[in-house]
C-alpha cells in the first residue's frame, strides 16, 4: 500500500471517517491518528510505529465540547488547566468515559487529553467528526517527526495518509501532566513550562521516577528520540569531542573544534525546534556521533535536556 498523501484536511479526514490512520501536522511533533473510539483503527497505530501495547495515546480534540467525551470528571484544577492553557502543547491526564477503548489507554483508566494550537491539526480535527488518538508519527524509539518528509520516511508504506504541512513550530512533545494525582504531577516537560504551570496551580511538581515504584507514565520506561548516531552531552565551553570525522555538533555557541556538521541555534527554541530534524539530518549522512550542547535547565530548556538525555542513553 503506497501511502497517500494530501494537503486537504478534509481529504485526510474521510481515511479516519472509514477505519484508516493519518498522519497530520500539530504545533509539537507529527502525530499518528486514528478515531479513538474506533479499536481496530487505533490497533493500526500500535502495528504502524511498532509501539509497545502498554504505552498510551494522548486523544486529540477539535473543540473543547470533545473532552466530555474521553474525561468522566474534569475537576476543578483540570478546569483551570484547561481555561489558563487550551489550546496548546499541553496534554491533561484525566479519568476516561467507558466509551474510550483500553487500548488506546494502554489498560489505564485514565486517558490523555490535548487540544492542538495549530490551524490545519484543528481543520483536520475538525472535519474527523470524532476526537483522534495520535502518539507521534515516527517509527518507536526514533526521533519524533517535525517535518511530514520524517513520517515518510519511517511510516511510508505502513499507514494511509500524510497530511502535508509545515515544519512543526515547537518541535518538541507535549507536555503532560497528571491532574488525577495529589499534588499535580508533571509526567513530561515540554513547551508549556513548569514555571507557567505553577503560576495557576503553585502545587504543580516535576515527577521523579522513584526506584521500586511502578512508572506512573508508561512512555517513559521506553527507549526514545534516538537517531543511529551515538549521542552525547557536552557542556558549553568544555569540548572534549575527541574528533570531529564522521561527527556533529547542535547547540547554542561555536564550537573550538571542527564537525562535519555543525547547527548554530540562536535560541534554545530554535534548538527545541531544530533538534529532531538535525539527528534525522546526521543519520542520512552517515554521522556516527552527534555532540548535543547542554542548556540551563529552565523553561523550554527543561523539555530540550530531557530529550537529549533520553537521547543519550544507550
Ligand atoms: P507520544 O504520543 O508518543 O508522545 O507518547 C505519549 C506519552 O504520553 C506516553 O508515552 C505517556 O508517557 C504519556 N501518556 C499518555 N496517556 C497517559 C496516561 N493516561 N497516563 C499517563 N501518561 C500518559
Ligand atoms: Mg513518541
Amino acid at each position: 500500500m503506497e501511502t497517500f498523501l494530501t494537503k486537504s484536511p478534509n481529504e485526510a479526514a474521510e481515511f479516519i471517517k472509514k477505519g484508516g490512520v493519518v498522519a497530520f501536522p500539530t504545533e509539537t511533533v507529527y502525530g499518528l491518528g486514528a478515531n479513538v473510539f474506533d479499536e481496530k483503527a487505533v490497533a493500526k497505530i500500535f502495528e504502524a510505529k511498532m509501539r509497545p501495547a502498554d504505552n498510551p495515546l494522548i486523544a486529540h480534540v477539535g473543540s473543547l465540547e470533545q473532552i466530555k467525551l474521553l474525561a468522566s470528571e474534569i475537576n476543578e484544577t483540570a478546569q483551570k488547566f484547561i481555561e489558563a492553557f487550551f489550546p496548546s502543547p499541553l496534554t491533561l491526564v484525566l479519568p476516561k468515559t467507558k466509551e474510550v477503548p483500553l487500548i488506546a489507554t494502554a489498560n489505564l483508566e485514565t486517558i490523555g487529553v490535548r487540544m492542538p494550537n495549530h490551524k490545519l491539526a484543528q481543520e483536520f480535527l475538525k472535519a474527523c467528526k470524532t476526537p483522534v488518538v495520535a502518539p507521534s508519527a515516527n517509527l518507536s524509539g526514533k526521533p519524533s517527526p517535525t517535518i511530514w518528509q520524517a513520517v515518510y520516511e519511517d511510516l511510508n508504506g505502513r499507514i494511509d495518509c500524510i497530511l502535508q504541512g509545515e515544519q512543526t513550530i515547537v518541535g518538541l512533545e507535549s507536555t503532560v501532566v497528571d491532574c488525577t494525582s495529589a499534588p499535580l504531577l508533571v509526567l513530561r516537560t515540554g513547551a508549556i513550562t513548569l514555571e507557567q504551570l505553577q503560576m495557576i496551580v503553585p502545587e504543580t511538581q516535576l515527577y521523579q521516577v522513584k526506584e521500586n515504584e511502578s512508572v506512573k507514565s508508561p512512555g517513559l520506561k521506553h527507549r526514545h528520540y534516538s537517531p543511529r548516531a551515538r549521542v552525547y552531552l557536552l557542556e558549553s565551553g568544555k569540548w572534549k569531542a575527541e574528533s570531529g570525522k564522521n561527527a556533529a555538533f547542535i547547540g547554542l555557541n561555536r564550537p573550538s573544534i571542527e564537525f562535519d556538521l555543525v547547527k548554530i541555534c540562536s535560541s534554545i527554541e530554535e534548538y527545541a525546534h531544530e533538534v529532531f530534524a538535525f539527528f534525522r539530518e546526521c543519520d542520512a549522512q552517515k554521522i556516527k556521533t552527534i555532540y548535543c550542547e547542554t542548556v540551563e535547565e529552565k523553561g523550554i530548556g527543561l523539555a530540550l535536556m530531557d530529550r537529549l538525555r533520553r537521547a543519550s542513553e544507550t
